[in-house]
């Protein structure tokens, strides 16, 4: 029986990508009436056993196993998530980036890191930001993640980031206006995502309910179109576990005194000797020290 790849959810119709074939035509499918029964429904992104019906048209009669599911966009199965931060207009927000990462290192997600809009450097030269990007690189890729540079409007390291995607199921996050959909459009021959923000000074756009689609890129990664949670909070992390998202703690947090230690100020705490030491980035442990004061406040509030 063939599988497939949902890649649309409309009007009780899902649309299947068959998985041999290197087609972009899908298959419009009725969902069988068991799922509803079992109370499961199909999402986009999940691998389907599915049937041709005579019309032209099919069913999908399983659901295989789901290795993720994201709540935003709703998409199963994402292996990637690509964490869009553009260098200048909006500036880089480095605890925003590491806000990303504590989510996608909670909901266990592979992460790029993807630096957009590099030809606005090309002016600001003179005024140190290309170094300052330099120590950013080295400071990420020192902690284990790929971190690339990139401009859509030159087309400089597009490529690369379409390596990066190949054979994996992707969702790109970041604020607006830091070139996702640019980027997009510049992978995808022929896509033609609207880019600018006018669409939210009319007040639409990025605050609609758009339908997530995927898309297939030529080398066969496959992208949603549209953008995954652009605002974070911690709920699905708590004061416990936020040290074990920062990858780079752990040697030094398994190392503290008291199990349990939330690198504050217990004695005997590794990690804020390696802060204090420079072998952990001071940003990055700032930034923890902050969100932690947030899931506290958090929690007071519930
Ligand atoms: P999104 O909201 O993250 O999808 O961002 P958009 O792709 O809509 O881009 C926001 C604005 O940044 C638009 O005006 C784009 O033309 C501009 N932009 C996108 N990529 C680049 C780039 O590589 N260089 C420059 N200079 N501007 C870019
Ligand atoms: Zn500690």
């Amino acid at each position: 029986m063939p599988t497939g790849f949902i890649v649309k959810a409309l009007s009780g119709y899902y649309y299947v990508l068959p998985e041999d074939s290197q087609s972009a035509e899908s298959i419009q499918c009725r969902a069988r009436g068991i799922f509803k029964k079992r109370g499961i429904s199909p999402l986009v992104g999940d691998r389907v056993i599915y049937q041709l019906t005579e019309n032209g048209e099919g069913t999908v009669d399983e659901i295989l196993p789901r290795t993720s599911e994201l709540v935003r966009p709703p998409v199963a199965n994402v292996d990637l998530v690509v964490l869009v931060f553009s260098v200048d207009e909006p500036a880089l927000n480095l605890p925003l980036l590491d806000k990303f990462l504590v989510h996608t290192e909670s909901a266990g997600l592979d992460a790029l890191i993807c630096l957009t809009k590099h030809d606005l450097l090309a002016d600001s030269r003179e005024h140190g930001g290309p170094l300052e990007l330099e120590s950013v690189i080295k400071l990420y890729e020192s902690i284990g993640y790929t971190i690339l540079v990139t401009s859509a409007k030159e087309g400089v390291g597009v490529d690369k980031v379409m390596d990066q995607l190949s054979g994996r199921i992707s969702v790109f996050a970041g604020q607006s206006g830091v070139g996702k959909s640019s980027l997009l459009n510049a992978m995808v021959p022929g896509l033609q995502l609207e880019t600018n923000q006018i669409s939210m000074k009319l007040g639409r756009g990025k605050h609609t309910t758009r339908h997530v689609e995927l898309i297939r890129l030529q080398n066969g990664g496959i992208v949603a179109d549209t953008p995954g949670f652009s605002q974070l909070d911690f709920l699905q992390v708590d004061a416990e576990g936020l040290g074990g998202c920062f990858r780079e703690f752990a040697p030094f947090a398994a190392e503290c005194r008291f199990r349990g230690c939330l690198h504050l100020h217990e004695p005997g705490c590794k990690v804020q000797e390696a802060a204090d030491a420079g072998l952990i980035a001071a940003t990055r442990y700032e930034n923890y020290l902050q969100f932690l004061g947030e899931i506290r406040d958090k929690k007071r509030r519930y």
